[in-house]
């Protein structure tokens, strides 16, 4: 029987209650009020047990308050017991209590003034707890896809009131059904319920109901604008076992739904690849390291002036036993956050400067190889001293790499990253500037960066049919290569596109128009093949 059971048992029978505390001319404390003290001193361990096991998750100012109030009671029980004419436990209980009260129990922190509902620091604080406590849970999530643009066109009052109808819609339901279920408002038309125990099966048929309601009333009362209720069923831990799979499916499982306008079960969406791969992307990549399966793969660049594929781009693949190809676009940025992106680039750098120093590249005539730094290599205090001993250890001269920064690094203007920039820079190491035309364009930090080449993104050559973009892209030339700067074109799919971009007089053109990325060996095969039948 636990202790607070037997304490509750022992207050409420009367009988002996008298062996704790009496009344008669004063409250007092009677012989057998130690067992209070031994209680409360179990919980107390336990408390603190638990407030420093998950010290990280309930955070320092909380953890604070928290502990803050063993001290005060223990205090205050040391002068009750000096003083017993003074009843200061009570004081210290009350006053610990309005401590936790002010200090945890903030409302505005927890409660969006809105829906009344509770906000997205809620939901973030409540779900990590339960994941940390390993329990079982159901969320409803309900994502109305086009609230974004409804809120900034139309006026202020008009959105809050539909927030306000839907979060009274939700809780209207879950009252009817006594889902008992715990709901929030996150933000952008997003909400949220989570249905633990017994309640958790009603997820799915509150989410058929729900969505019929609110399909009704969107198209009542928001006229022309078009909302669309999108709802995902997940179920913890069987479909997501961390927050942060949670949260990447929450921002946009609308889009990854074939059907928009309906209820999705999240088990349904991860047997969609990309998602499992998501979920399990860490894993991928250590077993790709340990496995030594991640291949290099490099893309032909063409030469417009010389007439020949003078450079190519080193492009990593990952092929994993169990998924197949991963796209970069996936395993990099996990490795950035995760910090094996330092692995991967030592490898992608050892293996390109290994293929240079071979004899077969030689033979082949091509200038240089561009590799793709990502931002945080690019921050790291020895990447500038690793890429020139690589060059070292394969006796290369540092003009046979180029290296491919994005618009995004070079905007960040971290302080590390100009000095490794310009150690290699003095080194005779060059710069690219990848993507560039995405993202916000940092001209300054441009300038001041020590870059030969700029690549025009992708995204800029599939507009080149607009006439405006036209007119941006001729000048974007003009404007480079009065700086002095070389132009490569990527993502260049047709001869029609590679004559209008040479024309244009841009250096370089990169594109499946020429190749895709291919392994090495092909790689070397094509420049041969091509460079033998224009001799
Ligand atoms: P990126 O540096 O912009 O690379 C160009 C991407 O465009 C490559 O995608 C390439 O396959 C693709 N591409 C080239 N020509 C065409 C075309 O004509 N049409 C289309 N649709 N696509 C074309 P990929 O290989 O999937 O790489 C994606 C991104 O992953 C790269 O974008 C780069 O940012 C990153 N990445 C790849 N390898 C590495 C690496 O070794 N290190 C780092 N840090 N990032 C890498
Ligand atoms: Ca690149
Ligand atoms: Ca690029």
């Amino acid at each position: 029987m636990p202790p607070y059971t037997l304490l509750v048992l022992g207050l409420t029978v009367n009988l002996f209650t008298g062996f704790i505390y009496t009344v008669d001319g004063g409250y007092r404390h009677a012989g057998c009020f130690w067992m209070l003290y031994a209680t409360a001193g179990y919980y107390v361990m336990l408390g603190l047990y638990y407030l420093f096991r998950y010290r990280k998750l309930i955070g320092t100012r909380k953890v604070i308050a928290l502990s803050s109030i063993v001290p005060m009671m223990a205090a205050a029980i040391i002068v009750h017991a000096l003083h017993p004419q003074f009843a200061v436990e009570m004081i210290a209980t009350s006053l610990s209590l309005l401590l936790v009260s002010m200090t945890i129990q903030r409302p505005e922190e927890m409660i969006d003034t809105i829906t009344g509902l509770n906000k997205f620091s809620a939901y973030t604080d409540d779900l990590k707890r339960s994941i940390a406590n390993e329990k079982s849970f159901t969320i409803l999530m309900l994502n109305i896809d086009g609230f974004a643009t409804y809120q900034s066109t139309i006026n202020y009052d008009a959105s809050e009131k539909l927030l306000k109808d839907i979060a009274a819609r939700i809780e209207r339901l879950d009252s009817n059904m006594q889902a008992r279920s715990q709901m929030y408002y996150l933000d952008g038309g997003r909400f949220r319920m989570v249905f633990s125990g017994a309640t958790r099966d009603m997820a799915s048929p509150l989410a058929y109901c729900l969505l019929n309601e609110l399909k009704t009333m969107l198209s009542v009362d928001t006229l022309a604008h078009t909302l669309t209720p999108c709802i995902c069923v997940t179920r913890c831990p069987e479909d997501a076992k961390d927050f942060e799979t949670l949260n990447s499916l929450g921002s946009d499982f609308h889009n990854k739904a074939g059907d928009k306008n309906g209820v999705i079960h999240a088990s349904e969406l991860f047997k969609q690849d990309r998602f499992d791969m998501l979920n399990n992307i860490d894993a991928i990549i250590d077993r790709a390291l340990k496995n030594r399966s991640f291949k290099v793969y490099y893309q032909p660049i063409y030469s417009v002036e010389h007439g020949r594929f003078s450079t190519a781009e080193a492009l990593l693949r990952l092929i994993d036993d169990e998924y197949g190809f991963v796209p970069p676009d996936m395993f990099i940025p996990a490795a950035e956050k995760s910090g094996a992106i330092h692995k991967i680039g030592d490898f992608v750098l050892d293996e390109v400067c290994r293929f240079i120093a071979s004899e077969e590249f030689r033979e082949l005539c091509v200038d240089y190889i561009e590799i793709n730094l990502s931002v945080a290599q690019c921050m790291h205090s020895d990447l500038a001293d690793k890429v020139l001993q690589t060059l070292k250890k394969y006796d290369l001269t540092p003009d046979k790499i180029n290296l491919e920064i994005t618009e995004t690094a070079a905007s960040y203007g971290h302080n590390s990253m100009q000095v490794n920039l310009e150690k290699l820079s003095s080194a005779g190491v060059s710069f690219s500037l990848d993507d560039y035309g995405t993202g916000y364009s940092n001209m300054k930090r441009m300038i001041q960066l020590p870059l030969k080449i700029v690549k025009l993104d992708k995204s800029f050559v599939d507009e080149q049919s607009n006439p405006k973009m036209w007119i941006v892209l001729q000048n974007t030339v003009k404007m480079l290569k009065d700086m002095n700067m070389e132009i490569v074109v990527e993502g260049i799919e047709t001869q029609n596109m590679a004559d209008q971009f040479a024309a244009l007089n841009c250096d370089f053109i990169q594109g499946y128009f020429y190749s895709k990325p291919i392994p090495q060996s092909d790689y070397v095969e094509f420049v041969r093949s091509a460079h033998s039948i224009e001799n």
